[in-house]
């Protein structure tokens, strides 16, 4: 018996350190520094570790505690907040982050005045949005005279730059041409501030293309890079790059079998709705060979993000505390006790690292 018991997910650290190292030397290979973003494996401090021994030297994440947490194991760095503050947790953003990605004035005066009751110089990120409809300045005109306004009247924060943020909601990808209206906007703001911005800050992992690309525009100095570092697979699978150099499988998912049993694919009765109040369509294939493992989406969120490491198998579905596998044409024998793995895709991670049910297991 495994003493760190089932299900579990075992993260390969070492593997994490390569990725972090190989996309900062990418990235600094084309003059860019990058963030290292933890929030998409629930902001674990060993994960955060491995970006800083990789290199990296900014940590980033949407969410404090995971400052906190990470400070609290003694990760001393620069921490960066890339989701705008809320005005309630204003000061604990000044407490514990050096910078932060900012989009309302009323934001920026309440960091200001945090920051100077904790006699600290905070830095600020002003977003735009370029189309993506998240977060950002929608008015050109209105992000740079923010931008100026911050720098010539909020003494106690600094002005680093200008970001955007694209492929989060609305799908948009980061091309030369995104990226070269960002790099407009902040030369507007720097002719009128007499000075170069610390940061121009170009986006997330899909930025990372224009860098496979060898495109990328010469003044995007700065990427917040979470899923090319953590999991590698999304440039590969959905747009046909070669991330060969890096691992995709820091993350596995061990679950136990529970039951093996012969039973109809199609349910048996009047149909009325799952577990969760939807209707699914169930395809009659007759009697099949069939398992039942003990985790559930209360621990990963959606069963289809799973990818089992066995050939021959398949996910049926599942419900909170279970999931239904079809081993008919499995390529090996499944009896109750087996462990079953499985790969995973880059939102599982943030669900399988912050289930309780779940252990943590650091290989
Ligand atoms: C989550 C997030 C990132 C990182 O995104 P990845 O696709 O995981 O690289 C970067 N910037 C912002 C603002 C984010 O919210």
């Amino acid at each position: 018996m495994n003493k760190v018991g089932y299900p579990r997910v075992d993260i390969n650290l070492e593997k994490l350190r390569h990725n972090a190292k190989k996309v900062n030397e990418r990235c600094l290979d084309s003059g860019i520094t990058m963030t290292g973003v933890i929030k998409g494996a629930s902001g674990l401090p060993l994960v955060a570790k491995q970006y800083l021994e990789g290199g990296v030297k900014i940590i980033g994440t949407s969410r404090l505690d995971q400052v906190s947490d990470c400070k609290k194991f003694g990760i001393d760095t620069t921490y960066m907040l890339i989701r705008i503050p809320m005005l309630s947790e204003v000061r604990s953003v000044v407490e514990l982050t050096d910078i932060s990605l900012n989009s309302e004035v009323e934001v920026l005066k309440a960091l200001n005045n945090e920051a100077r009751i904790q006699d600290k110089q905070h830095k600020v990120i002003i977003m735009t949005d370029l189309g993506d409809l998240r977060e950002g300045f929608w008015d050109k005109e209105e992000l740079v005279e923010t931008a100026v306004w911050v720098d010539e009247k909020l003494r106690n924060l600094t002005l680093a730059g200008i970001g955007t943020n694209v492929g989060c909601y609305g799908s948009i990808l980061p091309t030369t041409d995104k990226l070269n209206e960002l790099i407009e906007l902040a030369e507007k703001i720097e002719e009128r501030i007499g000075r170069e911005l610390e940061f121009i800050s170009g986006g997330a992992t899909s930025s990372l293309m224009r860098i496979w690309d060898g495109d990328m525009p010469k003044r995007i100095n700065h990427l917040r890079l979470g899923e090319g570092v953590l999991l590698a697979r999304d440039l590969d699978v959905i747009y046909g790059y070669d991330m060969s150099m890096l691992h995709n499988d820091a993350f596995k998912i061990k679950a136990e079998v529970v039951e093996v049993k012969k039973k109809p694919s199609h349910p048996v009765g009047k149909v009325g709705v799952d577990a969760f109040g939807h209707r699914p369509n169930y395809v009659d294939r007759g009697m099949r060979d069939r398992m039942l493992l003990g985790i559930g989406r209360v621990d990963y969120g959606d069963p289809g993000e799973l990818l089992p490491v066995d050939e021959g198998i398949e996910i049926m579905g599942a419900s909170s505390d279970h999931t239904i596998v079809d081993i008919e044409d499995a390529s090996r024998d499944f009896k109750v006790g087996d462990i079953v793995e499985f790969d995973v895709c880059y939102a599982t991670i943030v669900y399988i690292t912050s289930s309780n049910n779940v252990k943590i297991n650091y290989v």
